[in-house]
């Protein structure tokens, strides 16, 4: 039995939705989202799927470039250019990984970063370390939204974060030393994890290592946000964490799938809207 609150991000992201969607409604212009997906990619063709059906539903009209996976680095950089011009576009997204033969830093650079809807681009990420952030990556914002939504205090709260990409770990630490919380992060060299996770009051795990999270990592009532997606040998969504063992000892805990997923695509759409009212101005 679980012990701890489950936050639901289905629902908050549901919330979320609704209310963009009343915003858009308002505007007589649609905002535009280009999505870029480069190859097959069996995982990342339903990932854009599901962002071009939630953009849909809340009045954003997305517009797919489907491009074949030996596409050169010339061709994308000429579409990035057009779509980098063209009025009726505010938010560009690039579907990541790309194939091999991309250079994917060079490519997020050639994007309008007013138009990187991601936030991945190098000034983008300049702007949030320097806490003036403009355009910020979703996974991230959705992780405040979850932490927001039970009205946790982040201040002086110590939070470990394990994973240190650029799309996750290095972005939400930003955003958390930002809530004045005391930030650790852990990566796959880190040595005896669990004497770390222990101490934290607020754990973020986005590893795609699965379980790797279990009753021993944490202390009792920490707040537990499962970032990780991996498919067990049964095709199932799993997370980093051990759910039903970390649950019990847990405060507040984000479910896989359902907790941080739901957000990450909600505030795709709320940085395309965000863009398109710099524009309405
Ligand atoms: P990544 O591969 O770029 O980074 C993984 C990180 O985990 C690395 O920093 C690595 O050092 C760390 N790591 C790996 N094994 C570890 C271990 N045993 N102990 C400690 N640290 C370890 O991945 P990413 O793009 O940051 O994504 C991480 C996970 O989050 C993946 O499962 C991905 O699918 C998922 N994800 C989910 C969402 C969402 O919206 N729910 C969004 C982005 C990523």
């Amino acid at each position: 039995m679980a012990s701890a609150h489950i936050i639901d991000g289905k629902a908050l992201a549901l919330t979320i939705r609704k209310a963009l969607s009343t915003e858009i409604a308002r505007y007589r212009l649609r905002p535009g989202l280009a999505t870029i997906l480069v190859g097959d990619n069996p995982a990342s063709k339903i990932y854009v799927a599901h962002k071009r059906k939630a953009a849909a539903q809340v009045g954003i009209k997305s517009c797919h470039y489907q491009l074949l996976a030996h596409t050169s680095e010339a061709e994308l950089l000429n579409l990035i250019a057009d779509l980098n011009q063209r009025a009726d576009i505010h938010g560009i997204l690039i579907q990541l990984p790309l194939p091999a033969h991309l250079s994917e830093s060079k490519l997020i650079s050639a994007l309008n970063p007013d138009k990187d809807v991601d936030g991945f681009h190098p000034l983008n990420l300049g702007y949030l370390m320097r806490e003036e952030p403009k355009l910020v990556a979703c996974t991230p914002l959705g992780i405040m939204q979850l932490i927001n939504s039970v009205g946790y205090q982040l201040s002086g709260k110590h939070a470990v974060i394990i994973g240190r990409s650029n799309i996750v770990g290095k972005p939400l630490m930003h955003l958390l030393l930002q809530a004045d919380a005391t930030v650790t992060i852990c990566h796959v060299k880190t040595n005896n994890l669990a004497s770390i996770t222990r101490m934290a009051d607020l754990i973020i795990s986005a590893t795609g290592q699965r379980h790797l999270i279990n009753d021993s990592h944490i202390q009792k009532g920490a707040f537990v946000i499962d970032v990780g997606i991996t498919r067990d040998q049964t095709g199932t969504i799993v997370g980093d964490v051990d759910f039903d063992k970390v649950s019990k000892l847990a405060s507040y805990i984000t479910p896989v799938p359902g907790g941080v997923g739901p957000l990450t695509i909600a505030m795709l759409l709320k940085n395309t809207l965000d863009i398109f009212k710099r524009g309405q101005q």
